[in-house]
């Protein structure tokens, strides 16, 4: 089945959640599509085709088909911008079922900001759809990054530029930690300062720190560490946070 939106092309099964919540989902993602175009100034090239499944395993089979792959690990959601994609659009596979609802700002975060530039640096990419998202597991990123400093696990964000380096480490340490820097630049500088960091981050991007704010990123981590440790965290938070790291 398929719904047409200003921005959108849904599709999804008869008789899924998704059908049954469509106008919800079709309303969220909209909001979501105003919020970061309005913020970064920029646009899809046009509409997002949003493609919705009722498991992992059924997202993981796309991917494993688009890409060519043998093993089809399952998957909660994947962008394919217009440039990798057969038909020239943007896509969006993701699960929509009664516990994962991957919705929401991440993948459209990325395929919106593609239409500036194509970062090199995953923790640059990952950073502004993470900012977009502010939540890891429902905590925001400021807090998974105090606690990462608290606990002494923090990577450095100068190494994490280096995507071999950001490799090495789980998406739950890098992540909430990319969309706190990029939330830090942010708010310092501006969008418009930073939107024109980001355009100069296709390739080299230790040099588009230089070029855009005059100083390193070395230099930037250190203020960003001095800057984390103004802010407290609560107890009951500090307790959650490392509940879910145990699992
Ligand atoms: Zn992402």
């Amino acid at each position: 089945m398929e719904m047409s939106t200003e921005h959108y092309v849904f599709h999804y099964r008869k008789n899924s959640l998704a059908e049954k919540e469509i106008d919800k989902i079709a309303a969220m993602q909209e909001g979501c599509y105003a919020f970061i175009s309005g913020c970064l100034h920029a646009d899809a090239k046009g509409k997002i085709h949003y493609h919705l499944f009722d498991t992992p395993q059924e997202v993981g089979k796309q991917y494993a088909i688009i890409h060519g792959e043998d093993d089809d690990e399952p998957c909660n959601g994947f962008a394919l911008p217009d440039i990798m994609s057969k038909d020239g659009m943007d896509h969006v596979y993701a699960v929509y079922s009664e516990t994962i609802k991957c919705v929401g700002f991440h993948e459209d975060a990325h395929i919106i900001s593609y239409s500036l530039c194509r970062p090199d640096s995953r923790f640059i990419s990952e950073g502004l759809a993470m900012f977009f998202d502010r939540y890891w597991w429902g905590i925001d990123n400021y807090s998974w990054t105090r606690w990462y400093i608290e606990q002494g696990k923090n990577p450095s964000v100068a190494d994490l530029i280096d995507n071999s380096k950001f490799r090495e480490y789980d998406c739950e340490l890098t992540y909430p930690l990319a969309g706190a820097f990029t939330g830090y630049l942010l708010e310092r500088f501006g969008t418009e300062k930073y939107v024109e960091f980001y355009k100069r981050c296709a390739d080299e991007t230790a040099r588009a720190f230089e070029q855009t704010f005059g100083r390193s990123v070395a230099l930037f981590e250190k203020d960003f560490l001095g800057y984390m440790k103004m802010f407290a965290l609560r107890q009951d938070i500090r307790e959650l946070l490392m509940k879910d790291m145990d699992q």
